[in-house]
């Protein structure tokens, strides 16, 4: 167990509530545990191309959010299957609820952002 994670109720957790800092670095690891989690379930991923523009004040470019493509089988799963799956297991993480529509989208809530 790191100094990010805690335990509550037998479920890890990442705590969040620490400096915008701590914050940041304490995401990377949380995406590390998302990822880890989707390729024993089976699943694949890959980074979006970071070419692609976010609009102003997304958590994109605090560090605070991540778009991961999904693919099972060798296909990518463009229609969001397989994320609502990983989104349960991003719940339980402590990250941000997901947004309707943009699903490969995975966050942690930060001045009320997400
Ligand atoms: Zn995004």
């Amino acid at each position: 167990m790191t100094k990010h994670e805690e335990e509550e109720g037998g479920m890890k957790k990442y705590n969040l509530n620490v400096p915008y800092g701590d914050k940041k670095r304490t995401f990377v690891l949380m995406v590390a545990d998302l990822i880890h989690h989707a390729y024993t379930k089976g699943y694949e991923m890959t980074f979006t191309d970071s070419r692609v523009k976010h609009r102003i004040g997304s958590l994109h470019h605090e560090g605070l959010a991540i778009d991961l493509n999904l693919y099972k089988n060798g296909v990518w799963l463009k229609d969001g299957t397989g994320h609502d799956e990983l989104h349960e297991h991003w719940d339980t993480l402590g990250g941000a609820r997901r947004i309707t529509n943009d699903l490969n989208h995975y966050s942690v809530e930060h001045e009320g952002m997400r």
